[in-house]
C-alpha cells in the first residue's frame, strides 16, 4: 500500500462535482452508544436539486457531509451497503457526536437530508492483502472505517487466511457494534476487546490494545495490519507490530487530519509532503511513521 489513491478517488477529486453537496435521505438510524450513531443513507424521495449520480465508495475511503446549516465534516464509510450500479444508497456512516456537526448529523432522523460529497481519498486495498492474515486494530471510533475490512473480507472468506480483530473502548458502553462482534466471532473472526476503564458486569481484558496482540499469536511474516484510531494508539500499535516483525510497508492507518475541501484544492489537511484528503487518510506505515512523529507536522 503506497497510499497512491484509488481510480474512484482521482476522478472524484479532479471532477468539479466534489465541490457540490449530493442529497440523500437517511433511509435508517441507529444508536449504537450514548454518543454514536450509525446512518444508512438512501435517495430521496421526489425531485431533489443535486442527487448523486454515482458514488462508489471504498473501504477506507470518506465522504465529506453536510448538516445544512451548520457545516461539513469528513466522515469514513463504515458500510459500502448494497448500493446496486455503484450508487450511495445503502452507504452507511457511523458518528460520534463531539461538536456542532457531528451533533447535528447525528440528530438527523429517518427522513431527513445530508449532503453527501466524494468519495474522498485512500482505500485499505483489502484485495491486496489475499492470501495473506488480516490483522485489524482498532481504537474507539476507528472500528467505524475498519468495519468495511471485515465485511469485505468475510464476503470473500476463501482468499485471505486468518482474520484478527483487536479492539479497544474507552468502556464497556463505549463499544461499538457488540451484536456484530459476536455474529463475526460465529463467522470465524478472531475478536479480542480490551477496555481502559471496565464496568461491574465487565469479565473480558482491561488496558491498552496493544496488550491484546501478543495473545493474538500473529503470523507477521505472512500478515497484513490495519490500524484505525487516536494517533498515539495508532503509532504504539504500528511500532508494536514492526517489533514482532511485519514490515511497515504492510501496515496501514488511516491518518485523521483536519479537513475542508476533502480534495486536494486547499491544503488544510497538509501533513509534511502529503494531503491527507488525497494521499491518505489510508497511508502505508513505511511513510506515515516518520510524519506522525512530529507533532507540528
Ligand atoms: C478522514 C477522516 C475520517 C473520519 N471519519 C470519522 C468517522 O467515521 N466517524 C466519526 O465520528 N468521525 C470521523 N472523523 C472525525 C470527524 O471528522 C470529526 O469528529 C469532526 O470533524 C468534528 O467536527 P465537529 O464540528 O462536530 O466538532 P468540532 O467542534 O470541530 O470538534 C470537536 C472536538 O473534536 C476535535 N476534532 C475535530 N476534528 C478532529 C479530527 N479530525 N481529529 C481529531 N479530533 C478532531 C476538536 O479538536 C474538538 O476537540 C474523521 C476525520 C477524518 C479526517
Amino acid at each position: 500500500m503506497t497510499g497512491q489513491g484509488t481510480p474512484a478517488a482521482r476522478s472524484a477529486a479532479t471532477e468539479p462535482s466534489a465541490a457540490v453537496p449530493c442529497f440523500y435521505r437517511v433511509a435508517s438510524r441507529r444508536e449504537d452508544t450514548g454518543d454514536t450513531v450509525t446512518v444508512e443513507l438512501a435517495e430521496p424521495d421526489g425531485p431533489v436539486p443535486a442527487v448523486a449520480p454515482v458514488l462508489a465508495f471504498a473501504p477506507g475511503q470518506f465522504a465529506m457531509l453536510t448538516a445544512f446549516g451548520v457545516g461539513e465534516v469528513p466522515i469514513s464509510v463504515s458500510g459500502l451497503g448494497d448500493g446496486g450500479g455503484g450508487r450511495a444508497r445503502g452507504l452507511q456512516h457511523t458518528l460520534r457526536a463531539v461538536g456542532a456537526v457531528t451533533r447535528a448529523l447525528c440528530a438527523v432522523q429517518p427522513g431527513g437530508l445530508i449532503g453527501v460529497r466524494g468519495p474522498f481519498g485512500t482505500g485499505w486495498d483489502v484485495a491486496s492483502a489475499a492470501g495473506r492474515d488480516l490483522v485489524i486494530v482498532a481504537g474507539g471510533i476507528g472500528l467505524a472505517p475498519l468495519r468495511p475490512v471485515v465485511l469485505t473480507a468475510l464476503a470473500d472468506r476463501s482468499r485471505y487466511g486468518r482474520i484478527v480483530l483487536l479492539v479497544g473502548a474507552r468502556t464497556p458502553a463505549d463499544l461499538l457494534y457488540g451484536g456484530e462482534l459476536d455474529r463475526w466471532r460465529r463467522d470465524g473472526v478472531e475478536v479480542a476487546v480490551t477496555v481502559d476503564q471496565a464496568d461491574s458486569g465487565w469479565n473480558g481484558e482491561v488496558g491498552l490494545v496493544t496488550a491484546l496482540i501478543k495473545p493474538a499469536r500473529l503470523a507477521p511474516g505472512n500478515s497484513v495490519a490495519f490500524i484505525c484510531g487516536p494517533d498515539i494508539m495508532m503509532r504504539v500499535t504500528a511500532d508494536a507490530l514492526a517489533a514482532l516483525g511485519l514490515p511497515p510497508s504492510r501496515i496501514r492507518v488511516s491518518l485523521e487530519r483536519n479537513m475542508r475541501c476533502g480534495a486536494a484544492w486547499c491544503g488544510h489537511c497538509q501533513l509534511g509532503p502529503l494531503l491527507v484528503c488525497r494521499d491518505g487518510p489510508v497511508v502505508g506505515y513505511d511513510r506515515a511513521a516518520a510524519l506522525m512523529r512530529v507533532r507540528e507536522l
